[in-house]
């Protein structure tokens, strides 16, 4: 051990954005809805998370309609009891508030610990050097540290990948997303649809199938149910040129209303009264044969890019962050690669399967078929009980 501190630089941290010590700079993320599961939600509790705070709503099961809205199945899933934590639906910009609460807030509450993260903000990180452990910056500044990136658009994961070729790619599949406030819904259409849940004690997470052509809009209620998220997912067979997948795009309500004509009127005219609609050309990275080199390590979507079909991207990131726990105050070089490689030796396969899962997800997967892979995913406990069983199977 030769330093007493650790200085950790996280790149471009969006969702990643807390770690231990705490810290990172982060602008991303948009309006719309994210789903935690309880894998993530775990980790998060324990540094000091608080999901009312970010107005979450838990989550009580799935539900499964026609594109009438008409039940087909419903599967209810008591999601603490299960797996030890909620299962949340939050407005991203509420959850992002709150990662930013507990990255920066001083160490007042028994679960917020060290020294609160120094956060930067538009400032572009144009290299990185994994062997000095220096970042340069835009306007010509180094910093040196230990160095963590992320982000599914990143310019720097080359520098650590050192082979050609890994970049995200488009999966053919095209998402408008909004958020609609209940009180404009219920003004629209008089009475709101039954899967509004409204006034109801448990919520659910619904999808709603067309299956010729392939459509489906998942949505679920956020912000203490005073909005519902709503996503519309359709396979758009030609990439298009002017939708890259940044949290920034802003998609055509006409568009969007057309590509969902069949649904019926009441979940129309719900996505017609939208006051802001995004969309995404879904993308996804393949497996990656490393995630460090040197002082350095990717981790987020940079590491694993997905498609929100299992709702596991943000929450992968999360247990990515956990994983930072091996890297302690005074550690030298030697001893940071070595905690770098025990992490690529856990997260990077489990991270992998999640990747393959989420993949037979656009396949018309019956809920039940989503719920064995839930299973694998929600049972995570982080990075110090899987290094446990990796020791004890070997
Ligand atoms: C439509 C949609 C819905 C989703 N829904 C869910 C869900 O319900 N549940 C779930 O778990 N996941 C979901 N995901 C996935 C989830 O959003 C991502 O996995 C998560 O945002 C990844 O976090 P991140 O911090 O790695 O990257 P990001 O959130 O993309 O943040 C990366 C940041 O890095 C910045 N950056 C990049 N390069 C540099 C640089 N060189 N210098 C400085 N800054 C840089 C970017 O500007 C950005 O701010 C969804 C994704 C999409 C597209």
């Amino acid at each position: 051990m030769t330093e007493s501190k650790l200085h950790a630089i996280v790149v471009g941290s969006g969702l990643a954005v807390w770690l231990r010590p705490r810290g990172s700079p982060n602008i991303a993320t948009g309006g719309q809805g994210i789903v935690l599961y309880p894998n993530g939600v775990k980790i998060l509790e324990s540094v000091g998370f608080d999901g009312s705070r970010a107005g979450g709503v838990p989550c009580h099961g799935y539900r499964m309609l026609d594109k009438d809205g008409k039940l087909l199945e419903d599967i209810p899933i008591d999601f603490k009891g299960r797996w030890g934590a909620e299962m949340l639906m939050m407005k991203r910009s509420d959850f992002r508030d709150e990662l930013m609460r507990i990255a920066t807030a001083p160490a007042t509450e028994p679960s917020i610990k060290g020294e609160p993260a120094k956060l930067v903000f538009n400032t572009s990180v144009v290299d990185l050097d994994p062997d000095t452990g220096t970042i340069s910056l835009a306007d010509g500044s180094v910093v040196k540290g230990d160095i963590i990136i992320d982000g599914i658009h990143s310019t720097l994961r080359k520098r650590i990948i050192k082979t050609e070729g890994h970049v995200a790619k488009k999966t053919g599949l095209t998402l408008f997303r909004i958020a609609v406030p209940t009180k404009d819904a219920q003004e629209a259409v008089g009475s709101l649809p039954e899967w509004w849940d409204d006034g109801k004690d448990e919520s659910r997470l619904n999808i709603m199938q067309l299956d010729d052509p392939l459509r489906i809009i998942a949505s679920y209620p956020i912000r203490r149910k005073s909005y519902h998220n709503l996503s519309c997912l359709f396979p758009m067979h030609e990439a298009r040129q002017d939708i890259l997948e940044t949290w920034y795009k802003d998609g055509d309500k006409e568009e969007m209303l057309q590509t969902f004509d069949g649904f019926d009127e009441k979940t129309r005219k719900i996505l017609s009264i939208a006051t802001e609609v995004k969309v995404w050309d879904l993308e996804e990275l393949d497996t990656l044969p490393n995630w460090h080199r040197g002082r350095a390590l990717v981790i987020g979507d940079a590491a694993h890019a997905m498609t929100p079909l299992q709702g596991q991207g943000a929450n992968m990131a999360i247990e990515d962050a956990d994983s930072l726990r091996l890297l302690l105050p005074g550690m030298s070089g030697v001893e940071i690669e070595s905690a770098l490689q025990k992490i690529d030796s856990i997260r990077r396969p489990r991270a992998a399967k999640v990747l393959q899962d989420t993949r037979k997800q656009t396949k018309s997967t019956t809920l039940q078929e989503r719920l064995a892979t839930m299973d694998y995913n929600c049972s995570y406990k982080g990075i110090y009980e899987a290094l446990e069983k990796e020791a004890s199977s070997s």
